[in-house]
């Protein structure tokens, strides 16, 4: 099937309420064309580099999430026109990310990325920072950063009982995040393998690459 024909058959199969984010992370400018001349307006990449050399020759009204991990250092090339950074995961960041939104007027919206998989190649806080995080002074001052949710990868594995556990762990955080903060209102997880599952568990968001564009080299 086509990068248009997959798009639509996932867009169908969504709940009107879910956000989908299509990864196009190594894909060419003609591949992201063909899903944005379908009418989708929403893309994913984990690379600032990469991500911003497209922003600068695609069509302006695309909105680009960061969705990888963000070294701080790189934070200002996408300062000027990122819509949602997923990965935000130590408060360095966040004080950089607030850094470069007040540079550009701008209140940059931000994910907390949470560690829910049994793996230890992922990025993010678990409870326990999460907590410390929140209870931080600092994040007050932070105008230029707006915490809109939060975001987690399962583990990569076939027991999907254990890819549902941990959904369902991120989404009761998310629910206890939105206790004290009811602002938030973005919980991203789900991915081609297991979107179905997380969306069963509450997702509100999810990053769709390999299922639209095909596999990646
Ligand atoms: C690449 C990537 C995805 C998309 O993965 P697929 O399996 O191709 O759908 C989602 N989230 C993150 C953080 C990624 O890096």
């Amino acid at each position: 099937m086509s990068i248009a024909e997959n798009l639509k058959k996932i867009k169908n199969d969504l709940p009107s309420d879910v956000t989908l984010v299509a990864v196009s992370k190594t894909k060419s400018n003609e591949e992201i064309l063909e899903a944005y001349n379908t009418g989708h307006r929403v893309f994913g990449e984990n690379k600032v580099q990469e991500m911003t050399e497209k922003w600068s020759s695609l069509p302006e009204d695309i909105e680009w999430h960061m969705i990888g991990h963000v070294q701080r250092n790189k934070v200002k090339y996408m300062a000027p026109y990122v819509s949602l950074v997923h990965g935000v995961d130590s408060l360095k960041l966040l004080r950089e990310i607030n850094k470069h939104g007040r540079k550009h007027s701008r209140a940059i919206p931000c994910l907390l990325q949470m560690f829910i998989a049994k793996e230890d190649t992922k990025f993010g806080f678990d409870e326990q920072e999460l907590q410390a995080l929140l209870a931080n002074e600092e994040l007050k001052d932070f105008k230029h950063v707006k915490i809109m949710g939060l975001m987690g990868m399962a583990t990569f594995t076939d027991n999907r009982d254990q890819i549902r556990q941990e959904f369902h762990s991120l989404k009761t955080m998310f629910d206890a995040l939105k206790s004290v903060m009811p602002e938030v209102s973005i919980l991203s997880m789900g991915m081609s393998g297991d979107y179905d599952i997380a969306i069963e568990e509450g997702s509100t968001m999810v990053r769709i690459g390999s299922s639209i564009f095909g596999a990646r080299q």
